[in-house]
């Protein structure tokens, strides 16, 4: 019997398999669009740390696509987006149906499991822009065309599709930290998760015939580090942390301003209904009707805020803490000025853990060098 519970991404009840419950703290990230260049350090890092082996060479926990028409696997958001009718928002509030709400008669969740030939290309339509460029059009600002680079890996959701999907109960969500896994011994392969989760970020393994999927990194979350797609980012785009309520946010947690205080990094597909816990900073060179498709109906105003980051030195410091230690960051300050301050990051206990200048010194250094006597032609 499904139950009624709150999402507070739609603004509204819905139904759900199980009880509303909230684990003590929430994984959560922030990921930056605008500054990912696509290199993909990220993915093969996560690849590196936890799917190298047999079955697993198809399986991409982390894939940065490009968007308008890169997708991994392929279609998986068209699909259900297709398949999910009208998706109208009534300002705030979602008045369109989750995919736990339209269901075909006698199933419990709207999926469905991709082809093997989906898997095949991760990274097509990448670079591709959204149109052609016809003559003289790159001339021209803001571009007619354009394309962004989407970061994606397991959201740990708070109502997660492949949970309520499974019928062996070997998905579960952990107490402690919001992070959903997969009890290997309890899996039977049904792939049920496959076709129920909608962002396609539970994969078959066909060497064991077990599911499998992100796992978080828990081994380096438990000891106070960050993820491996957040500490390996070369554009610094990602920031991994713990999320409060969103009743209850804590100015002084980077995860709660940004997303709870400012309300500046958004879900990926909230009207799915999945309360997904990656929140994203939408692209700024994007047309609205897109992001607000892609992240809901304050994804103009967040890129309004991005715009203007300028104006509050507390947006400014939460993001250039991005990247700048491996360590979990559980609360930030700022102190001085933009040109001159420094952002500073903090462990659980309150011990300083890293500080940032605010601006990057700019250090010009003298074409002739006399302490060994050389000339240097390339001054930066
Ligand atoms: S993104 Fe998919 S695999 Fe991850 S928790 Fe949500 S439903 Fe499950
Ligand atoms: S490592 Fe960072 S910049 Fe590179 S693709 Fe991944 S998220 Fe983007």
């Amino acid at each position: 019997m499904s139950q009624k519970v709150y999402n507070w991404q739609i603004k509204r009840k819905m139904t759900y398999k199980y009880q509303e419950t909230r684990p003590k703290k929430q994984v959560a990230w922030v990921f930056d669009t605008n500054k990912c260049i696509a290199c993909q350090t990220c993915t093969m890092a996560c690849k590196n740390a936890w799917t190298s082996g047999k079955g697993q060479e198809y399986m991409w926990w982390n894939s940065v696509e490009t968007k308008p028409w890169g997708y991994y696997p392929l279609g998986y958001d068209v699909r259900i987006l297709e398949m999910l009718g009208s998706q109208k928002w009534d300002g705030e509030k979602y008045a369109g149906k989750t995919i736990f709400e339209s269901l075909p008669h006698g199933e419990e969740i709207l999926g469905y499991i991709p082809d093997h030939d989906d898997y095949l290309y991760p990274n097509l339509g990448e670079d591709e822009s959204s149109e052609p460029v016809s003559q003289g059009q790159y001339l021209k600002m803001p571009h007619q065309p354009w394309m962004f680079y989407l970061q994606r890996i397991c959201n740990h959701c708070t109502y997660p599709a492949c949970l309520a999907a499974c019928p062996r109960k070997a998905i579960y969500k952990r107490e402690e930290d919001g992070i959903v896994l997969i009890d290997q011994g309890r899996c039977r392969g049904y792939q049920e998760c496959v076709r129920g989760c909608p962002y396609k970020k539970s994969f078959f393994r066909a060497y064991t015939g077990k599911s499998e999927k992100c796992i978080s990194c828990y081994p380096a979350i438990e000891n106070g580090v960050q993820t491996e797609c957040v500490v390996n980012c070369i554009g610094k785009t990602r920031l991994f942390g713990y999320k409060s309520v969103w009743t209850n946010p804590r100015e002084e947690n980077p995860i709660d301003y940004l997303v709870h205080i400012k309300k500046i990094a958004l879900p990926l597909y909230p009207q799915f209904g999945l309360e997904p816990n990656v929140y994203y900073i939408p692209p700024i060179n994007v047309p609205d009707a897109f992001n607000k498709m892609l992240f809901g109906p304050g994804a103009k105003a967040a890129v309004q805020m991005y715009r203007k980051a300028y104006e509050d030195k507390k947006i400014i410091a939460a993001l250039i803490l991005m990247g700048c230690t491996d360590k979990i960051i559980h609360s930030f300050s700022v102190k001085g000025d933009l040109d001159s301050g420094f952002a500073f990051g903090y462990d659980e206990k309150g011990d300083e853990i890293i500080s940032v200048p605010i601006k990057e010194p700019i250090i010009i250094r003298k074409s002739y060098d006399g302490e060994r006597d050389v000339y240097r032609f390339s001054v930066t």
